[in-house]
């Protein structure tokens, strides 16, 4: 048998339901793993003796005769995930002392399979971000190159995977948070449609944006994590769809109609939205993510032309309305009923303003900023009101789109992984570079990012598969399709 760290998660569960290992085996493998490449930055924080009691249960199970597809199989969380055996941070200096008395309903639901967790994963700070440089713990690294940033705001997630620390991990995605990362570091990720997954116990940044959602190797193991996390809940989360939960690991088998073996794509229009491929995309970025276009040619797909002409609108409008929701949702951090508070203040209103200010990092506070301004008397109409007329039409713009194909593809981000500190000083840059995931974001649907092959540097490029609401299935599929004929998704950084 392989290393265990080079096992995906189906290979890992077959291995511990044929008790070639144990989850006890796979989880000390996996934190010595993660402890050894603690240079990376992946992990946030680790609670060793609940790991393992875990993997003792699943190993119970197991030898009771159970086999379920995640029984025993070690993954961590985003730290934006509240759990109730490790620490609940966010990322932010806020919550460094906040212990959560529950579990998410992710993170329950993935526990209840008999998944075990490794620990907290690195992420900017409350999620916002795109380059992970915003977490107040800890820089984390592209496995690629250690110079370069892993993406964000689940870096962690993304970091984790590629360096083969676990097989499978969840993140959350706000305005792309899963699909960049997952982009920057060659690694397969998906962010479901708006209230599939439950938001209930997932650290709130912008509430009408935010979902959960996995990454690991391969899209067959993404299904295999989204069939147990998505799904009502209904009584905890009112955006929660009332949808049934899927299993997506069979629609991954099932045949695409008109599909022939040699080409189980046959039928399906890919939309290419000409303001994905324009100016602003850096020529490595597109010619890896043609380079996989023509191999769905291959696989029988036909490429249509389309249009989302309200393409670069996305960025002002999500950059109003998610720092409006944000800082509504961030007002109860006042260090009274959560998270940090002043060592020494005056009155109530100084110990507001210290507990706020110290706990806050430097994006947070300038969300706060912005968020309470676009939302204050006399610019509410011009600022949040307009943002959310134009987000309806942006939705619209797919709608239109959908008529023409069935699924939409392009760029995850405009270039590969940039220089850690290369825009940390730059907020509006790295505004800019979140153009091809906002749209989706802001229409609700689900999209992924798929190793497509590697840009400039050797850094890994992602292709973005959007879909029309509920199509998470199908997209899996035409990523599985794709992986089935390609390796890109195999490729491990060097030392990893
Ligand atoms: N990069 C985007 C932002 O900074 C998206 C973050 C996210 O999806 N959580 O808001």
């Amino acid at each position: 048998m392989r290393a265990l760290h080079e096992l995906g998660v189906s290979e890992l569960a077959a291995a511990i339901a044929d008790r070639k290992t144990s989850s006890v085996e796979a989880a000390q493998h996996l934190l010595a793993r993660a402890k050894a490449h603690a240079a990376l930055g992946a992990y946030l924080a680790f609670n060793e003796d609940a790991t393992l009691a875990q993997a003792r249960a699943a190993d119970a199970r197991v030898a009771a005769g159970e086999r379920t597809p995640l029984l025993g199989v070690p993954i961590a969380h985003k730290d934006i995930f509240v759990t109730r055996d490790f620490p609940s941070t966010a990322g932010s200096k806020m919550l460094e002392a906040y212990q959560s008395p529950f579990d998410a309903t992710v993170v329950q639901r993935l526990a209840a399979l008999g998944a075990v967790t490794l620990g907290k994963l690195n992420c900017d700070e409350f999620a916002m971000g795109g380059s992970n440089e915003n977490s107040a713990y800890a820089v984390a690294h592209n496995p690629w190159d250690a110079s370069r940033v892993p993406g964000g705001s689940s870096g962690g997630t993304a970091v984790a995977v590629a360096a083969r620390l676990l097989p499978a991990a969840t993140g959350t995605d706000t305005g792309g948070s899963i699909r960049q990362p997952a982009s920057f570091c060659g690694v397969t990720g998906i962010k479901p449609t708006y209230g599939r997954c439950s938001r209930y116990g997932m650290v709130a940044f912008a509430s009408s944006l935010d979902q959960a959602g996995p990454m690991a190797r391969s899209a067959a193991d993404c299904a295999l994590l989204l069939s147990a996390m998505a799904g009502p809940d209904i009584d905890r989360d009112s955006t929660s769809l009332d949808h049934p939960a899927e299993d997506y690991t069979a629609l991954l088998e099932t045949p695409r109609e008109g599909a022939t073996a040699a080409q189980p794509l046959k039928g399906l229009r890919i939309g290419l939205p000409r303001e994905f491929f324009g100016e602003g995309c850096a020529p490595d970025v597109i010619a890896a993510v043609r380079a996989a276009l023509a191999e769905y040619e291959k696989l029988g797909a036909t490429l249509v032309d389309v249009s989302l002409p309200r393409t670069e609108l996305a960025i002002p409008v999500y950059y109003i309305i998610a720092p409006a929701e944000a800082s509504s949702n961030l007002s109860r951090f006042d260090g009274v009923k959560f998270g940090h508070r002043a060592a020494q203040y005056g009155d109530l209103i100084d110990m507001y303003k210290k507990s706020r200010s110290e706990g806050f990092g430097p994006e947070v506070q300038r969300r706060i900023m912005i968020g309470t301004y676009v939302l204050s008397h006399g610019y509410y109409d011009a600022y949040y009101l307009k943002a959310q007329q134009i987000r309806r039409l942006i939705a619209q713009d797919f709608q239109q789109a959908f008529t023409q194909c069935d699924l939409i593809a392009g760029p995850v981000a405009p270039t590969v992984a940039w220089k850690i500190g290369e825009k940390s000083n730059d907020p509006v840059a790295n505004y800019l570079a979140d153009i091809y995931t906002l749209p989706g974001s802001l229409a609700g649907l689900p999209g992924m990012s798929v190793p497509a092959g590697f840009g400039a540097g050797g850094l890994p490029v992602g292709l973005q598969l959007l879909g029309n609401h509920f199509q998470e299935g199908a997209l899996l599929q035409v990523a599985h399709a794709f992986q089935q004929a390609t390796d890109w998704h195999t490729k491990s950084p060097e030392g990893c």
